[in-house]
């Protein structure tokens, strides 16, 4: 959707000596090649002022918030680190849309997260949740796009995006309708899901938020595997921030900070690794991911989620995805602890190892072995726990 007459353009801020900067998409802006996505501030109102300030002091100019993260708090915790200090700063609103959405509603909410957060209007604003399912919500007559279109003519949003989870063909679909200016979807290290979108992204002109840069954590520990695969003698955080942002179509990483330190130290990282992505770079980084993948040899889980529900509750998905990590990419110390973070009603002890889910996998993961392998790494042995009574 390109701007016709937006009352609030200007360029975005910049702090060369402390950020890089890169094009987003075909907007004409330049974006902090880190930002700061603001769904996981916590409840100590005074860190959060201090994070977000420090990621303003430290040349971030993006900023992601809705209305529905942090149990409605999010854009509350997040505006008084950015009052008085919004000029040349994207702060992006967001909001999902269904089969009842209508413009009315949409452009209250829009009003509504403006208010909160103190603005006067949206830089950016993204349809959230987002799918190709989820088209004829947005283009029906007297709806999202009706709402987007009117706001945007006013000038209280200039930009609009998209974020979610839809298959990667879906969201290239998505890109190729020419109504968005953004897309916002995970891309990691061990996420590379997306990677064809992304591409098609750059092609069309379109920017890329890379959400969840370090996997929401999983790769903050370190892994001697993904060091040699990378050819980087780094900490796997930093070896994250770099892989991503070597793809020359990423206009920026989107971390979910929630200390200063950890703004100091992505930025340092993010300033480091240089102002562009290089295509060399990156084709050597996927090379050597791809020879891990390789290696790590049974079929990788697409998280189709076909094998579900499982008979006995077992979240087969999410114990695959902990599977390749450990295995694959080396993960082994947090692999441990986020088994013990998965709900006792969901955890791999409940596996009779009754072999429904290989039966409808698609890709014939040897799921029983997975769980297996999982329950030797916890050290609880691979013993089969008794059904439970109805
Ligand atoms: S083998 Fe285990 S995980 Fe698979 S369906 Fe049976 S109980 Fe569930
Ligand atoms: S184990 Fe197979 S069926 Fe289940 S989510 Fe993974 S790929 Fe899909």
């Amino acid at each position: 959707m390109s701007v016709v007459s937006a009352a609030n353009c200007e360029a975005l801020a910049q702090k060369p000596e402390a950020m890089n900067y890169r094009a987003f998409g075909r907007t004409g802006l330049m974006v902090s090649a880190l930002s700061m996505g603001c769904m996981r501030l916590g409840e100590d109102q005074e860190a959060n002022t201090r994070v977000v300030a420090r990621a303003l002091e430290l040349g971030v100019n993006y900023f992601e918030t809705t209305r529905w993260y942090c149990g409605g708090q999010c854009q509350h915790r997040t505006a008084p680190g950015l009052a008085g200090k919004t000029r040349g700063v994207i702060v992006s609103g967001k909001c999902g849309i269904g089969p009842d959405s209508t413009a009315y509603g949409f452009r209250q909410e829009i009003e509504r997260q403006l208010d909160i957060l103190g603005l006067t209007h949206f830089k950016f604003f993204q349809v959230g949740w987002f799918s190709w399912g989820m088209m004829p919500h947005l283009l029906k007559r007297g709806g999202v796009l009706d709402a987007l279109r009117v706001a945007r003519d006013e000038g209280l949003v200039q930009f609009v995006g998209f974020t979610g989870h839809d298959t990667a063909e879906n969201f290239i679909k998505c890109l190729e309708t020419g109504l968005f200016d953004s897309m916002t979807v995970p891309y990691s290290l061990i996420n590379r899901t997306y990677e064809g979108t992304i591409r098609r992204a750059g092609e069309l002109g379109v920017g890329v938020v890379a959400m969840c840069p370090v996997a929401g954590g999983t790769l903050a520990c370190e892994s001697s595997v993904l060091k040699e695969a990378l050819g980087l003698d780094l900490p796997t955080t930093e070896m994250a921030l770099r892989f991503v942002l070597a793809n020359p179509h990423v206009s920026t990483a989107c971390s979910g900070m929630t200390s200063a330190g950890m703004v100091e130290q992505n930025a340092c990282t993010v300033k480091a690794a240089g102002v562009a992505g290089s295509s060399e770079d990156h084709a050597r980084m996927c090379a050597g991911l791809e020879k891990l993948r390789a290696a790590f040899g049974a079929r990788l889980c697409t998280a189709c989620r076909y094998c579900m529900p499982c008979p006995r509750g077992v979240d087969i998905p999410r114990h695959m995805e902990l599977h390749r990590n450990w295995k694959a990419f080396g993960l082994a110390d947090i692999t441990r602890r986020q088994l013990d973070g998965v709900p006792a009603d969901r955890a791999i002890e409940l596996c009779n190892a009754c072999g429904e889910c290989e039966k409808k996998c698609p890709n014939q993961i040897p799921v029983r072995k997975a769980l297996r392998e999982l329950r030797r790494l916890r050290g609880k042995g691979a013993k089969t726990v008794a059904a439970p009574q109805a």
